[in-house]
């Protein structure tokens, strides 16, 4: 019934009986229907075909034949509930986590318990909830005055976003410029700048360890205050790579420095990998890796106590994870609470990560996402030179961001253009992107890792032809902003 839907009344229905809150891409331009797709190519209900830069969740490509089998065997099978010892869910749960290095601080802090959820959203607010717990734990060590009750603070990004909870909503600025629902972070969460080396407030540091420096200052500060108002230090929250802030790369040790801030104060770090996990920086499995000192010794590369993973886990399907020490998940079981969550670690679900899991190392697609995504960024700077409209060429691996500027100088945002090329990218060229940043002027570079280097060709061939004719600003304006 439904693919004899006409495509008008596709939208017809859906402007009906869907909110108009519910996100779509393009929307100006009407939206576009998407029914099918194999590997970095989408196909609309016209049959046109889009070479696709930017979906994270079909991490292995579109319709990935191996994945499509082992989640189909696995529904004819059996799909239920997690109530059930199933070893689809035992399995994966042993594979996850040895995917994480081990801890120099011994086996009660190495990253070695699972907790499956659905999405990116829950696994931060479980992540939240878990912190909470081991420092309740920790409270009851310490004489608490009766009279105050300390806030459990965290210390999050500016500019992030971790999820559409309520929790996971306070600790996403990024939420809070949009519309009115939450406008500031409340109390009990602390916002510290973003590490931005390119535009931010320390933008004019000789080098990395200077931009370490002055940007880890704001955490320790924050661990600072918090503790001198008797309030303790939760968790640091922060993305290894910062994806809707417009794909910020911490600087060296960066967050070395303010984990062990926010270790001394008591807290813990979590690391969010929903959109940067699983070797899409090419460079290492973990985006929270990334800023380790090459040069470190084990004992200052920094290691999470908590890491959150989603959006590619299932190629697609609705599977995320929340891993921990068996130190914090034991704070957690000693409340005495149980963990249910229905359609966590269905059969189905997790065959799809075990699936993803399988053709991401048989295909050795992390080392793809290394080698293609140092194409991209060697043909953008390519680009770069030829034109004035590239300010910064930043990222790793399928994790790059392309920030347009009108000015080099004076980096004034070249947003309405960026919004123009994205548009006419998709319109003319048939690819699709998306842009990110404060200022909505960063094309995000995140494709399937399955992205070919003819791709990446074609698509900065694209992308240069339409800055060639890029029209003057006032002409856009007449044109009418075509945001994508
Ligand atoms: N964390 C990050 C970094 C994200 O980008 C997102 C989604 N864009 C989430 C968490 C929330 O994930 P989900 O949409 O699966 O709930």
């Amino acid at each position: 019934e439904a693919e004899s839907l006409a495509p008008d009344q596709v939208e017809t229905l859906r402007s009906i009986y869907m909110s108009s809150s519910c996100s779509i891409s393009y929307k100006n331009t009407g939206g576009l229907q998407i029914t099918g797709g194999r590997g970095s190519r989408l196909i609309d209900v016209y049959g046109n075909e889009y070479l696709d830069t930017r979906n994270n969740v079909a991490h292995c490509g579109h319709g990935h034949p191996e994945i499509v089998e082992a989640i189909t065997y696995q529904m004819k099978l059996l799909n239920t509930n997690s109530r059930y010892l199933h070893p689809n869910a035992s399995l994966l749960s042993q594979k996850l986590s040895n995917l994480f290095p081990s801890s120099s601080r011994g086996d009660a802090d190495s990253l070695a318990k699972v907790f499956f959820v659905n999405s990116g959203s829950e696994a931060n607010d479980l992540a939240l909830r878990l912190a909470r717990a081991y420092n309740k734990k920790q409270q009851n060590n310490v004489l608490v005055q009766k009279d105050k009750q300390p806030k459990q603070c965290i210390i999050t990004i500016d500019h992030a976003y971790h999820g559409h909870t309520l929790a996971t909503l306070d600790v996403s600025p990024y939420k809070h410029h949009q519309g009115t629902e939450i406008t500031e972070c409340p109390a009990y969460v602390k916002r510290v700048p973003y590490p931005d080396m390119y535009r931010g407030a320390h933008s004019n540091c000789k080098d990395e360890n200077e931009a370490t420096e002055q940007y880890s200052a704001y955490v320790e500060d924050a661990c600072q205050e918090i503790t001198s108002n008797g309030d303790t230090v939760s968790a640091f929250l922060m993305e290894g790579g910062m994806s809707v802030a417009g794909v910020i790369l911490p600087p060296k040790s960066y967050i070395s420095r303010c984990v062990r801030a926010v270790r001394d104060a008591g807290g813990l770090y979590i690391a969010d990998e929903v959109q940067t996990g699983f070797g899409r920086l090419g460079k290492c499995m973990w985006a929270f890796e990334y800023s380790n000192d090459d040069s470190d010794d084990d004992d200052d590369k920094v290691l999470p106590d908590i890491v959150t993973v989603g959006k590619p886990f299932g190629n697609g399907m609705p599977i995320a994870a929340v891993i921990t020490t068996p130190k914090v998940a034991s704070a957690f079981e000693s409340l005495g609470v149980e963990y249910f969550n229905t359609f966590a670690a269905s059969p189905v679900c997790c065959a799809a990560g075990l699936s993803m899991l399988h053709v991401l190392s048989k295909y050795e697609l992390q080392k793809n996402a290394l080698e293609v995504g140092s194409l991209l960024m060697k043909l953008f700077s390519e680009v770069k030179a030829r034109h004035g409209w590239i300010g910064d060429i930043r990222g790793s691996g399928f994790f790059l961001g392309i920030e347009l500027v009108r000015n080099q100088q004076t980096l004034e945002p070249a947003t309405e253009e960026t919004s123009f090329v994205c548009s006419v990218l998709k319109e003319k060229y048939r690819v699709l992107t998306s842009i990110d940043g404060f200022h909505e002027n960063v094309v995000v570079v995140k494709p399937p890792m399955v992205f070919t280097k003819e791709d990446a060709v074609e698509f900065v061939t694209c992308f240069e032809k339409c800055l060639i004719d890029l029209p003057a600003i006032d002409k856009l304006h007449q044109l009418g902003k075509t945001p994508t």
